[in-house]
């Protein structure tokens, strides 16, 4: 184990959008800040243009705004630690954080912080194809063949035919097939058969009971052609269905695992609760972004960031 000299005013868990706006404004206001990220948010693998994020149109994909907050946050001086953060110990203002490298054969190193900020986000759960949900990367969120948000990407299936893959609850796919009805000009719902969340027999009656067409089976590949124009998603028992898109029913999981064993409150789904500033229940404990139970949107991250670096800022005046 190696060991950070600095005590630093402020560890961020996460550079996605929340984390880094956090350690921007902290960056700004002089504050010394690390950010630790294990690189897993989906700004990283989005290449689809953002819409609904103020300024960036007509073209920003979701990588382009985060190498653009990385590079705002660097100008301050802020490393951003490629490493997981696997425990903390202590109390605010002596936090111990053990970050294990992406190197694998390089050792641990603790930091030392008078604060922190969960900035982890939410694990999403891809399908599988041929029982690997890796094999779903190459076609989560890139060039439009794939849609993850009903809130930033419906409007884009107008006039397409889109089958709706489901990892979730059978709530999740209806919820999201509903949220596209008002565009699409036709959805059919794909229930997987190896997901996350376990396909029942009463959901068949649900689904029945829907007004949308729906079948389940296992992926065994898909093939995608031209963005937006005749994808292919084959079962494992060869029956083939064409769509324009693919638009994932996910589940979340909130990635506070870490704050729940240092005494952080969480919602039922794990979401870690907060008052309005973004402050915990444990002191000098912050968090941000999807984390939160809020809207998953760059928007929410950025502000929600930004707020907790201010509330952080004012709380350390009174520490100095
Ligand atoms: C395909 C797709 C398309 C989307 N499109 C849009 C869109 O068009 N518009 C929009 O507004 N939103 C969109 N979103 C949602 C948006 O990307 C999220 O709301 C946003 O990224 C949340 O930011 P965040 O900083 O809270 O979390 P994240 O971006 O998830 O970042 C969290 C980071 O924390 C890191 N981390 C977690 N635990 C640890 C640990 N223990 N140690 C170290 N690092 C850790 C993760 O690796 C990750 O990099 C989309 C999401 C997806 C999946």
């Amino acid at each position: 184990m190696t060991s950070s000299q600095e005590i630093f005013d402020s560890l961020i868990i996460g550079a996605g959008p929340a984390g880094l706006s956090a350690a921007l404004h902290l960056g700004f206001q002089r504050r010394k800040v690390v950010v630790v990220d294990r690189r897993s948010s989906p700004m990283y693998f989005y290449t689809n243009p953002v819409n609904n994020y103020p300024g960036v149109k007509p073209n920003c994909s979701g990588v382009q705004i985060l190498k653009k907050i990385q590079g705002e946050v660097s100008e301050y001086g802020i490393p951003i630690q490629s490493g997981n953060v696997i425990s903390i110990q202590g109390k605010c203002p002596d936090f111990e954080v053990e970050v294990l490298p992406k190197r694998r054969t390089a050792p641990p190193t603790m930091f030392k912080a008078k604060t922190l900020v969960f900035a982890t986000g939410t694990a999403r759960m891809h399908p599988c194809v041929k029982g690997d949900w890796r094999r779903w990367l190459r076609y989560a969120g890139k060039q439009n063949i794939s849609f993850y948000c009903p809130e930033c990407e419906s409007p884009l299936t107008t006039g397409k035919d889109i089958i709706v893959v489901n990892t979730g609850t059978v709530n999740s796919a209806l919820y999201i097939a509903n949220r596209v009805k008002p565009f699409a000009k036709r959805i059919r719902i794909f229930m997987t058969e190896d997901s996350y969340m376990p396909f029942k027999e009463e959901d068949k009656d649900i689904l029945d009971r829907s007004r949308f067409e729906w079948t389940s089976g296992l992926i065994e590949r898909i093939e995608a052609a031209t963005p937006g124009e005749n994808q292919r998603l084959i079962t494992t028992t060869e029956q083939v269905f064409e769509c324009n898109h693919f638009f994932v029913a996910w589940v979340a999981i909130p990635r506070s695992e870490l704050a729940v064993k240092m005494g952080v409150e969480v919602d039922q789904k794990g979401n870690i609760i907060t008052d309005h500033r973004g402050k915990t229940n444990v002191e000098g404990v912050w968090a941000a972004g999807d984390i939160r139970p809020i809207t998953q949107s760059v928007a929410m991250a950025v502000g929600t960031g930004n707020y907790a670096g201010v509330m952080i800022d004012h709380f350390l005046r009174k520490l100095d």
